[in-house]
């Protein structure tokens, strides 16, 4: 099983990038490093080019597949070799939506657990939007979602840092718990994942992610509570749309 280095986890806003081809599917390649996003956690993979020998190839679809970070590629001539080097690019708009939503709905969660004491149970992540479901035993009401998309924008608004942490697993463990989040989920992680990547907008929102985020939430701008939806007994969806859709 080729590894690839995760170039995303430690720099979110890496664009193009050099790698080594080390292993080549019948139409897909494994590559030393990558700064592509493979789909997962509720977000959509990221897509873009991969360049060699003069062939410039899309990279339609990126993700985990039999223990390896597998970059689909379309209409191609000629993949490359295993041990050639390639240049790749990712698709930056759509990838900067993506963060800008990821990073909004760390901002939405903890809204919903200090005003509702309810924490996020699921998100999505696309270029349409960002959902995320939340336990709540009484349906949001058309002012709770106002009272929501205002006290999200405001928390936008003040510009926070977000930071990114590498903590030993215990460390991580407590770090949240002090925090006053729940730590089910990541206590759950297989015991063999001894570092955990800790998410930080500012002192506001905590929470062990391996996703992209933006770096300042003033990147996020002006966020929509678009769409709320049912989802059975106690579970509640919020939607989030920016301004501009
Ligand atoms: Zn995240």
């Amino acid at each position: 099983m080729a590894q690839t280095k995760m170039l995303y986890m430690e720099d979110n806003y890496i664009k193009s990038f050099e790698a080594k081809v080390i292993a080549v599917g019948e139409n897909y390649v494994v590559l030393d490093q990558t700064a592509f996003y493979p789909e997962g956690g509720g977000q959509e993979c990221d897509i873009g080019t991969l360049l060699f020998d003069n062939h410039t190839i899309t990279i339609s679809m990126v993700k985990r597949d039999s223990g390896e970070v597998r970059h689909y590629l379309e209409d191609f001539d000629k993949l490359p070799d295993k041990g050639e080097i390639v240049n790749c690019s990712i698709d930056w708009e759509r990838r900067l939506i993506h963060m800008r939503y990821h990073t909004a709905i760390h901002v939405l969660s903890t809204f919903m657990k200090e005003h509702y004491s309810t924490e996020c149970v699921g998100n999505n992540i696309s270029t349409r939007n960002g959902r995320a479901d939340f336990n709540l035993i009484e349906s949001l009401t058309g002012e709770d979602l106002k009272k929501i998309e205002n006290g999200i924008n405001e928390i936008i608004a003040k510009n926070l840092p977000v930071k990114i942490t590498f903590m030993p697993r215990d460390e991580a463990i407590k770090y949240l718990e002090e925090k006053g989040y729940q730590t089910d989920y990541i206590q759950m992680v297989p015991k063999s994942v001894k570092t955990f990547r800790v998410i930080s907008v500012d002192d506001y929102d905590h929470a062990s992610c391996a996703g992209t985020h933006v770096k300042n939430t003033s990147e996020i701008g002006n966020i929509k509570v678009v769409k709320r939806r049912s989802m059975g007994k106690g579970k509640e969806r919020i939607t989030l749309s920016f301004e501009e859709n």
